[in-house]
């Protein structure tokens, strides 16, 4: 532990949080009771908190550690640039190095269609950009109307009010006045929910809830959308991997209207899914391409939007000034780190340890899962992997709501030392990129203990009838 930390108690620390710090996406009153877990340092694949608990974090931080803890060429890379210039801001004609560097290294691991980023500092800063980026390029265009962005339900694009808007969540939408106008949604394209009890195959469905998205812009009229925008891969929304037809369908339909489209690529970039981007992974060509947490494995804050040649050269060419920017965006410091990052990526061969290696691993040893009686369907795409609990295996049947069974398993995870997070009743992990073959094994019995702790609460509290 940090010395300089170390003089509180746990305790002390818990009540201090609780009197001052307002955590996101938490229900403040609940928290005070029962008081947070301190983390207080990392290596690796593990956490350790303030009573010195070993905890192995299959979750990134929050999706975005994918080089590990500990890396000292991050660490490196950003101390030396706020020794040599903490900041400058790119508004008045001026740009940094680091930004520079990083802008052209963008250009290179991304698609062919990119050459121009936009800097931001966060995933939902990136998607503000991308709201009036899109209805920008239509206003050049001379397609003002062009207005409406479709999204999904049960979508996360971030939590400003450009980003809850894009999301499909009911919860966040229930409070403070989002959607904000011109954002509709459709479905989502989850099988187990909405394909598998209408009895259509995983490639029939995907089909299908790509022609979700052609109603929408037939029913709008398609001289009045702007884009679509997706998250390859639905990550808060439980790792929803999509079925192999849906996203060049979802293709196939936005070129034949004109259609942007918009990949929120905030937790596939960067070698999550087994590609670079999850586009590539899926078979499609956005136009623009929205990152954030693992350019940086969330070291330090960094976001943005790759910004397709399609919409580049209209902006460049005839959009004149674009009012839009922050205070941060090219920040020196955090694209310093994002440099090292790529680089460090590039080095350590890490998209290609998930795509031949680690991925197809983690693919096989949840694959067994599947046999555990709790567990009615396992998935994964490169490291991202989600168990759907249920409760009578054979029929596929959930359990109530009011059990909550995914926050019972989380329960277990912590007090084991693992940590899954719970989305409704999926559980689910996106480890490290740098994991290893052993510590997926590790991972996974610690996972096997807690889905054995889980199931025999769920036996001994009746839940199961
Ligand atoms: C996390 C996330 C965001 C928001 O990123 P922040 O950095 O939290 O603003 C946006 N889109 C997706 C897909 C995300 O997972």
């Amino acid at each position: 532990m940090p010395t300089s930390h170390s003089s509180r108690t746990t305790a002390e620390w818990q009540a201090a949080d609780a009197a001052h710090f307002l955590h996101p996406f938490t229900d403040f009153q609940g928290l005070a009771r029962k008081g947070s877990r301190i983390i207080a340092r990392a290596d690796n694949i593990y956490l350790w908190d303030t009573e010195g608990h070993q905890i192995l974090d299959a979750m990134s931080g929050l999706w975005c550690v994918n080089v590990g803890y500990g890396q000292t060429a991050l660490i490196d890379a950003a101390t030396s640039q706020l020794e040599a210039l903490p900041f400058y801001n790119a508004f008045f004609q001026t740009a940094t190095q680091p930004a520079i560097a990083l802008a052209e290294l963008l250009a290179q691991v991304t698609p062919p269609q990119f050459r121009h980023v936009f800097f931001g500092s966060s995933g939902s800063e990136g998607n503000d950009t991308v709201v009036r980026m899109v209805r920008r390029y239509w206003e050049v265009l001379g397609q003002p109307q062009r207005q409406i962005i479709i999204s999904r339900r049960n979508a996360y694009h971030g939590s400003t009010v450009a980003g809850s808007s894009l999301g499909g969540m009911e919860g966040m939408h229930a409070q403070g006045g989002a959607p904000v106008p011109g954002i509709v949604h459709i479905q989502q394209p989850y099988w187990w929910e909405h394909g598998r009890a209408a009895g259509l195959s995983r490639d029939e469905f995907g089909r299908v809830a790509a022609g979700w998205l052609e109603a929408e812009i037939l029913a709008r009229g398609p001289e009045n959308v702007a884009a679509f925008i997706g998250e390859p891969v639905q990550g808060a929304g439980g790792v929803i991997i999509p079925p192999a037809t849906y996203w060049p369908e979802i293709q196939r339909i936005c070129d034949r209207y004109g259609v942007l489209v918009v990949s929120d690529e905030v937790i596939c970039g960067f070698g999550r899914t087994g590609s670079w981007f999850g586009c590539q992974t899926f078979g499609f060509k956005p136009d623009l391409m929205t990152f954030a947490k693992g350019v940086t494995s969330g070291y330090i804050p960094l976001g943005g939007v790759m910004v397709g040649e399609r919409i580049a050269r209209v902006l460049i060419e005839q959009g004149g000034e674009f009012n839009h920017g922050y205070t941060y965006s090219g920040h020196p410091v955090a694209c310093a780190v994002g440099l090292a990052n790529v680089n460090l990526l590039r080095k350590l061969d890490l998209v290609r340890h998930v795509h031949d290696d680690v991925g197809p691993y983690l693919a096989q040893v949840f694959a067994e899962l599947a046999g555990h009686p709790l567990v009615g369907d396992a998935e994964t795409c490169g490291l991202m992997g989600a168990l759907l609990l249920v409760k009578d295996k054979a029929r596929g049947t959930p359990f109530a709501p009011e059990v909550e069974i995914g926050m019972v398993c989380r329960g277990h995870c912590f007090a084991q030392g693992v940590i899954m997070r719970a989305v409704g009743d999926r559980m689910i992990i996106a480890p490290p990129l740098v994991i290893t073959r052993t510590q997926i094994d590790e991972m996974v019995a610690l996972i096997r203990r807690c889905l054995d702790l889980t199931l025999a609460d769920a036996q001994a509290r009746g839940w199961l009838d």
